[in-house]
């Protein structure tokens, strides 16, 4: 069976049986890495070389659909720009956005609730 090799930090990786080069191309071999085959005179590219190129993952698709944006995500409601569904303050204009504003609200009514409960106790006979 053929060796091959691969290029990293100008250093030649290798040999590598192909079974190897398919595992590398999964983990390590970027498209644009050099790779040659005993036999071979010249390096070419891992998504251009006949037999490793076949053994690149198809990632392009899949990559660019990994983090869709999602419609549920919340928008900041000043600039109507999406933002990080735990962002306490939007990126763009640096608006705080509700989730701090519910925890200060719930803070308040408890606040709130006590007060009412110290009035209500003092007001009622001992
Ligand atoms: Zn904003």
């Amino acid at each position: 069976m053929a060796n091959y090799y691969y290029a990293k930090d100008d250093k030649t990786q290798g040999p590598f049986s192909l079974p190897d080069m398919e595992v590398l191309c999964r983990t390590q071999l970027k498209p644009d890495t050099m790779v040659i085959r005993d036999g071979e005179q010249e390096w070419s590219k891992c998504s251009e070389h006949p037999e490793i190129s076949g053994l690149m993952p198809k990632l392009e698709i899949p990559l660019l659909n990994l983090y869709p944006e999602s419609d549920a995500s919340p928008c900041c409601p000043e600039c109507k720009k999406k933002v990080a569904p735990d962002a306490l303050r939007c990126p763009s204009c640096g608006k705080q956005l509700a989730e701090e504003q519910t925890v200060v609200g719930i803070v308040a009514a408890i606040v709130l609730a006590l007060i009412i409960c110290a009035v209500a106790w003092s007001l009622i006979p001992h």
